[in-house]
């Protein structure tokens, strides 16, 4: 007999349609997120997924927090075993839970059993419990319509099991379950959080990263590297697609009027990124943009770097504040890495006074110039892919 860890699923349960496929996408996400950490067997039962140890080096603590990453699980809560008797599970009940019964001032007991032969119905054992709890406890009594505490029971085939309060999930969608996108991941503090959010959407990433050697580091591509590495916490196994962008950037500035240099850069971004979505079947294009927060954001600015395609752009940051960036950037562990300073292709040839609210027209006769298909495809066929995964 072992203790596990049961998950709550969050919008898969509404969702209806699907759920089966949801449910064993996720659970496939799960498995990939504890290879490392042990055996473990992952089964679903009425929303609720169950992940027990199967060897004796399951680290139980380690998937606990591993799981807290994994998105489509809005609650997590460990539980304790023991043998199906009343008397072991009141006892496990008073030494596992001494904590969350001394911080309560009320709580209630629910049991549930899928195993039908046990000698008492699911009433009788929440009250012999919650009694023995009651007398252990004196302090914390018994509400059973707003308890601040839901003592959990669960009589299962081979053990009976007590349920600590459980923790928040991550939220959100299984990653997969959503379809893909290409994410433009630049090694700022925006890109690493609207992937994430897209992420979490359920969607699936390819992130591409445009690299303009000598302009930018070898430390600046490690550092998106990095930052995609990061990301996996979260999406898993991602391929990062590398695209060498320095003899378009080195062609706008030798031909193209000065005032016009970022959005024709963001024009060619946009046209490799959706090139690379149409290779993997990718529906939309994610970045970081954010209204008004640089001169290329503007509504005009991403009207003209947007009609060189047809896919959706998805800018999940768009009316946040820069604040609640930097705290979402926190709490996915992205802001200490994007914060280290090593420029970005952006920075390189910035105009001194850029165009902020463009005509799409003038964009594209200031770009007119250029072999546009010809410099898209020379770039395209230089991509470097990485693969980063979680360790
Ligand atoms: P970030 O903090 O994500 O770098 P930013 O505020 O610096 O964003 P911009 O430099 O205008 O804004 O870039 C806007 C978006 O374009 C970024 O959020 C990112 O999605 C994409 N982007 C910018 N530079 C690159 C790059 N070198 N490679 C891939 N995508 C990029
Ligand atoms: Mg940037």
């Amino acid at each position: 007999m072992h203790d596990l860890i049961l998950l709550k699923l969050g919008e898969i349960v509404l969702k209806g349609l699907n759920r089966k496929a949801f449910e064993q996408k996720l659970m496939g996400n799960i498995r990939r997120r504890l290879l490392g950490l042990g055996k473990f067997k992952v089964s679903c039962m009425q929303s609720t997924i169950y992940v027990e140890p199967e060897s004796g080096d399951a680290d139980l603590d380690a998937a606990f927090e591993a799981l807290q990453d994994v998105f489509g699980i809005v609650k997590i809560s460990r539980a304790a075993a023991c043998e199906k008797d009343s008397d072991a599970i009141a006892k496990l009940a008073i030494r596992y839970l001494a904590d969350d019964m001394r911080r309560a001032k009320s709580f209630k007991v629910e049991s549930k059993r899928s195993d039908k032969s046990f000698p008492m119905t699911s009433i009788e054992l929440s009250q012999y419990v919650g009694g023995e709890l009651q007398e252990a406890y004196p302090n914390c009594t018994v509400d059973v319509h707003e308890p601040e505490l839901v003592v959990h029971i669960e009589i299962r085939d081979l053990a009976a099991y007590v349920h600590a309060q459980p923790v928040n999930g991550a939220g959100g969608m299984p990653v997969g379950s959503n379809g893909t996108a290409v994410t433009l991941l630049s090694g700022g503090i925006d890109s690493p959080v609207s992937s994430y959010m897209i992420a979490k959407r359920g969607v699936r990433l390819i992130p591409v990263h445009f690299f303009s050697f000598p302009y930018t580091s070898q430390q600046a591509k490690d550092k998106v590297v990095e930052l995609a590495r990061i990301l996996t916490r979260y999406c898993g196994k991602m391929t990062i697609e590398v695209v060498p962008f320095t003899h378009i950037q080195e062609e706008i500035r030798d031909k193209c009027p000065e005032e016009y240099f970022t959005l024709i850069m963001r024009r060619f971004m946009m046209r490799i990124a959706e090139r690379i979505a149409n290779e993997w079947n990718a529906k939309a294009i994610v970045t970081g943009e954010n209204l008004g927060q640089v001169a290329s954001q503007t509504m005009e600015a991403m009207a003209s770097t947007q009609a060189v395609i047809d896919l959706p752009v998805l800018q999940p940051l768009i009316g946040m504040d820069k604040e609640e960036i930097v705290q979402l950037s926190r709490k996915i562990g992205t802001f200490d890495t994007s914060i280290l300073p090593y420029e970005d292709c952006c920075t390189v040839f910035t105009p001194r006074h850029p165009r902020t609210r463009p005509k799409v027209n003038e964009v594209a006769a200031a770009e007119s110039v250029l072999d546009v298909e010809a410099l898209v495809e020379e770039a395209f066929r230089g991509i470097e892919r990485i693969t980063v995964e979680h360790e």
